[in-house]
């Protein structure tokens, strides 16, 4: 079936085309990538994951290593009270 051999590949070139326009690739480089996924699949769909730009990131707040008790936050160094709430972090010793 040499249908589906063209059809198939020109869905994910359309796929790919759609991606490309929401990471704000100009129109040259969308109809550029569309063409190379579609005629030459195997080639390009992985260049495209290569080089696409990274998405909103999944960049988690790794802030800091310690964790407010009361208030949940994240702060970075061992301070005696935390910065967003103002409560008292250090243990009672004595
Ligand atoms: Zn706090």
């Amino acid at each position: 079936m040499l249908l589906i051999a063209i059809i198939i590949p020109l869905l994910i070139a359309g796929w790919v085309a759609s991606d490309a326009k929401k990471r704000g690739y100009n129109q040259g480089a969308i109809v550029a990538w569309f063409l190379g996924v579609w005629l030459v699949l195997i080639v390009f769909l992985p260049l495209y994951f290569i080089l696409r730009p990274r998405s909103m990131g999944q960049t988690r707040p790794t802030i800091g290593t310690y964790v407010c008790p009361y208030c949940g936050n994240l702060y970075k160094e061992k301070v005696p009270f935390c910065p967003y709430c103002g409560r008292r972090l250090e243990e009672d010793g004595g």
